[in-house]
């Protein structure tokens, strides 16, 4: 199966992510989690990605779709992939839609996770991340028993530097002109599946499973 998960910045894509991938066992894509290991290694492409993901902005499209291309390529993926954070842009997702084409593979299903802005905000300026295993979690909505400790290993939380007010409004911003347009296009190929990601995590997740296990 090959899902996308679609979503605003704080809809909960990745908190989703992390519990379907241990239900369907996919591989999993977040190009958000490889491009910040790319900056955390300091290659040269993390060099580069940095400058725009500190400013909130979007990493130019042909790095991103270079990234998702190889990493398609990889023997997990053969059972399929749930895509996290990509396609972000009409010209990503066309690219991806080459991209399967040349596969002879092509997308299952695009989860559309809505949740109100004033939401969004209070949960990325409360996101909280482990430093070790990338678990997600949320200093009031979904706290770890320890504070600022990791439940799964024990690691320190920290917050990530594209989580400040002032970043987080910019990323809102282009999410809306840059985003948003694929809610439509993937309405067009009768792929969208929206769910309403103003509920509880344990909903979410109920939800997305009822639509994935009838696909
Ligand atoms: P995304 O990957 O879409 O940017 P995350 O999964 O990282 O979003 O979630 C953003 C923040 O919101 C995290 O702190 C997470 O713990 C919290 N969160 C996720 N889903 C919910 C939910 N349904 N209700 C409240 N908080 C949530
Ligand atoms: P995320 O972890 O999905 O919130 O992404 C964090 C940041 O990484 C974004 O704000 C962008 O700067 C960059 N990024 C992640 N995925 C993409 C993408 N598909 N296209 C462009 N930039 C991306």
């Amino acid at each position: 199966m090959l899902i996308i998960l679609l979503g605003p910045p704080g809809a909960g894509k990745g908190t989703q992510a992390e519990f379907l991938v241990q239900k369907y066992g996919s591989a999993y894509i977040s190009t958000g989690e490889i491009l910040r290991s790319a900056v955390k290694k300091g290659t040269a492409m993390g060099k580069q990605a940095k400058q725009y993901m500190d400013q909130g902005q979007l990493v130019p499209d042909e790095v991103v779709v270079g990234i998702v291309q190889e990493r398609l390529l990889e023997p997990d993926c053969g059972q399929g992939a749930l895509l996290d954070g990509f396609p972000r842009t009409v010209v990503q997702a066309r690219s991806l839609d080459r991209v399967l084409g040349e596969m002879n593979s092509r997308l299952d299903a695009v989860v559309h996770i809505a949740v109100e802005e004033e939401e969004l905000i209070a949960r990325l300026t409360g996101r909280r991340v482990c430093r070790d295993c990338g678990a997600t979690y949320h200093v009031k909505f979904n706290p770890p028993k320890v504070r600022n400790i990791c439940d799964q290993c024990g690691g320190e939380l920290s917050q990530r530097d594209d989580d400040s007010l002032a970043t987080v409004t910019e990323r809102l911003l282009v999410y809306k002109k840059q985003t948003e347009p694929l809610i439509e296009y993937y309405q067009k190929r009768n792929l969208l599946y929206t769910i309403d990601g103003n509920q509880e995590i344990g909903a979410i997740s109920t939800q997305i499973i009822t639509v994935l296990d009838q696909l």
